[in-house]
């Protein structure tokens, strides 16, 4: 077989490449960073995780995004592998240590045979001699190549923003004032009883706190008023604005912890901090993405008991994101419809998330060895979490010819509202069950979705391989 060119080593490139070569076809991966870097990326490591450490739930059985896990798992992932076997103790979610993470992904693509790594920018669309090619560069696409698929697709850019949290030295935070403890004490897989730290705030401090945040400098982002933000990721700052008690009934929120100096005294608010590499010597601070300015960030975030001291390993920032109006653009097999060969992958497609990128990656390279070796590419059914999104990003949105999706698409995660509705009577009251609403069916209800996408994505794959 003739290679199949993917552009970008981020997490859906990576899975995409890794997907394409497992099929027994050669791939050639250009990755920019090493010559060029972007605003948010660090380092030169493919799937390196830019923000959060965390690939959240891994709950298979009621949470959607643990059975998109659960069906990448099934599809043999090297980004899951790499991310099971980088874990770092986070509750019920998956945390992973970033570098470790990262560099297990690089080794695997390094050594695979099939796959050849070229640290280059590509700065226009694919040539017409690379005639299968995915472009997986994410967010943060280098200029050139943005402009270039701006004016194949003739669609102004869909933009939102995203942001980052800051991170702490561990050993600058005052254990004396804070604690160890994951809300509702959960312990998740090779727990330690040391996910999270949490810094205790009266009325009188979480009061301080909000005036000084809401007085501070935040970065000018005038070329790109009118930007929206990303729902799930919204700056502290910004989430601040829209009452005094939002963050209290957020990122602060006290519930499920209690003062382990103090433990007769319910906080008023909490702030807490996720462990963030495997020896624990960093903590990203949980829900505190921030447009402040840099030394405001210090300032205010320095009033945080137990953070008087605190040292930043990174602050917080905030990007703009470029994706696609993949509903009109792209057919179900993430083609783009004027031009065909070429798939888009990511989050450039208008998915959103570490995981959805990679899933999104995951089936842009398997459709794309499909057709090198002249097999009709077969789409996951709907039931799946790989079938939802999929169904999110290139069709759910299209409402008509005068509405054709480019208002109403917005990056999402997996969610269950992504998922079609059970068959009627799918659930049923358990038997000897006195109640059967409200949670319990809810519940019910996320169990019967998971089970029955887990057991769909299991025959799917047994018919593609
Ligand atoms: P990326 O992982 O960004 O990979 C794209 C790759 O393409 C990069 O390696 C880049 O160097 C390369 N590239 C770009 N242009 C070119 C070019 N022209 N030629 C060659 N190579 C090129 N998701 C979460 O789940 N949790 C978070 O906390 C989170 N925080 C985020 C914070 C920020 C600031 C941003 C921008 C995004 C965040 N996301 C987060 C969203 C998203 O999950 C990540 O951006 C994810 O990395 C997307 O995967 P991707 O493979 O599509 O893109």
């Amino acid at each position: 077989f003739s290679p199949i060119h993917v552009i970008g080593g981020g997490l859906a490139g990576s899975e995409a490449a890794w997907q394409i070569a497992e099929a027994g076809v050669p791939v050639v991966l250009h990755e920019m960073r090493g010559v060029r870097g972007t605003d948010a990326h660090k380092s030169d490591g493919l799937a390196e995780l830019v923000c959060s450490n965390s690939f959240r739930s891994d709950d298979a059985t009621s949470n959607a995004v643990g059975v998109l896990h659960a069906e990448m798992r099934l599809a043999g992932s090297l980004i899951m592998r790499a991310a099971d076997g980088n874990q770092v103790p986070a509750g019920g979610a998956l945390a992973v240590d970033r570098e470790g993470f990262s560099g297990a992904v690089s080794a695997a693509i390094d050594s695979h045979p099939l796959i050849t790594v070229v640290r280059e920018e590509i700065t226009g669309l694919p040539p017409r001699e690379w005639d299968l090619a995915i472009i997986a560069t994410g967010p943060l696409t280098a200029p050139g190549l943005a402009e270039a698929i701006r004016q194949e697709t003739g669609a102004d850019a869909l933009a939102f923003f995203d942001a980052i949290a800051p991170i702490v030295y561990t050993e600058t935070i005052d254990m004396d004032i804070c604690w160890y403890q994951s809300r509702y004490d959960k312990v998740g897989p090779g727990g330690t009883g040391k996910d999270y730290i949490n810094c205790p705030m009266t009325e009188e401090q979480y009061n301080a706190f909000l005036d000084a945040l809401l007085a501070s400098d935040t970065t000018g982002f005038k070329e790109w008023e009118g930007t929206p933000y990303f729902d799930g990721c919204l700056p502290i700052e910004v989430m601040a604005e829209r009452g005094r008690e939002t963050l209290r009934h957020g990122p602060m929120k006290p519930m499920g912890l209690t003062n382990a100096h103090n433990p007769g005294v319910k906080p008023y608010a909490v702030v807490q901090l996720r462990q963030d590499n495997a020896l624990g010597t960093l903590y990203n601070m949980v829900g505190f993405q921030t447009k402040l300015k840099y030394g405001a960030q210090t300032e205010v975030f320095r009033m945080i008991p137990g953070l008087e001291n605190a040292e930043f390993a990174r602050l917080g920032g905030l990007h703009r994101n470029t994706y696609i109006n993949s509903p009109t653009l792209l057919d179900r097999s993430l083609t783009l419809k004027s031009r065909p060969g070429l798939r888009f992958a990511g989050q450039i497609t208008g998915c959103e998330g570490y995981v959805e990128s990679a899933s999104i990656g995951l089936l842009a390279g398997r459709f794309a060895a499909a057709e090198r070796k002249g097999e009709a590419p077969s789409v996951p059914p709907a039931t799946t979490a790989f079938g939802s999104l999929l169904n999110h990003i290139t069709g759910g949105h299209v409402v008509s010819d005068d509405e054709p999706g480019k208002r109403s698409f917005q990056p999402m995660n997996i969610n269950f509202g992504l998922f079609p509705p059970l068959e009627p009577g799918a659930v049923t009251k358990p038997e000897g069950a006195k109640r059967f609403r409200g949670k319990e069916k809810a519940l019910a209800k996320k169990q019967a979705t998971a089970s029955r996408a887990l057991a769909d994505c299991a025959a799917w794959l047994g018919s593609t391989s």
